[in-house]
């Protein structure tokens, strides 16, 4: 079981889990090619806390966690089972690792979790806990939480992340149409320091790369691609098995690493 991949997605803008296209292709063969795991931990970047949390609930809900989009988008739901016995087990093992972990009972599944498995598992039928990142304790700190949680794998867990290789909503603001160089440049050094194996000048990515700052203002869309790398076997190899630039600026690359 010690090659089980793990898997960073870039899950787009809300509109995306209503009219995915290219991305809802690539999150299809994602779930292909993956099978069906016993339950999935997936990381999204739209649940912040400042220790981690999981979701504890045995049927979570579907949040619509974004305003002014089109009605449709909020009749959509991703019924699938919560893992309460899972989340357990994920705190225990957070808790093994030093990490105050706890489970809300309560919180549902947000956009950034439902939006890719909506088409990557569309039976709803695997069961998912999300866990949330944790904006001031920045990429290292996720790369460990990944870690600590590997051995799911062993349990047929599959573990995601959920956020956005480039996210400059400003940017996005001002709709610029051909892809922008600084996206482009970013998107490779990342998949150049992935396949050279250099972990530390990624988990470093704001002062090592080119535009780390302009690509990540903020940099909770990232974190959960810190996670996903935490979760992979050791020695992994990424392979980026999707590669776009939505609306001129944010990057949707998806990785599997394994
Ligand atoms: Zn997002």
């Amino acid at each position: 079981m010690s090659a089980t991949p793990s898997v960073f997605v870039s899950h787009g803008s809300p509109m995306h889990a209503l009219q995915p296209g290219p991305a809802g292709e690539a999150w299809k063969a994602l779930g292909r090619r993956l099978g069906r795991p016993r339950a999935i931990l997936i990381a999204s970047a739209h649940w912040e806390t400042d220790a981690p949390m999981l979701t504890g609930a045995s049927k979570p809900q579907t949040i619509h966690d974004f305003y002014n989009f089109p009605e449709p988008l909020y009749r959509l739901r991703y019924p699938a089972p919560g893992a309460p016995q899972l989340a357990q087990r994920a705190q225990a093992l957070l808790r093994e690792a030093g990490f105050g972990a706890s489970i809300d009972g309560t919180r549902g599944l947000d956009h950034g979790a439902w939006a890719p498995l909506l088409y990557a598992y569309p039976e709803a039928d695997v069961p998912v806990v999300q866990i949330s990142v944790q904006p001031a304790l920045g990429p290292r700190h996720h790369f460990n939480l990944g870690r600590a949680l590997r051995p799911l794998v062993d349990e047929e867990v599959l573990l995601i992340g959920s956020g956005h290789l480039t996210h400059n909503l400003r940017d996005w603001a001002r709709g610029q149409g051909a892809p922008a160089p600084y996206a482009r440049e970013f998107q490779d050094w990342v998949k150049q320091k992935l396949e050279e194996g250099d972990i530390d000048s990624l988990v470093d990515y704001r002062s090592q790369s080119p535009h780390g700052v302009r690509a990540h203002p903020t940099d909770e869309h990232f974190l959960p691609f810190f996670f996903a790398l935490g979760a992979a076997p050791e020695q992994a190899r990424p392979e980026r098995v999707y590669d776009a630039i939505d609306a001129g600026v944010l990057a949707m690359d998806a990785y599997v690493f394994n």
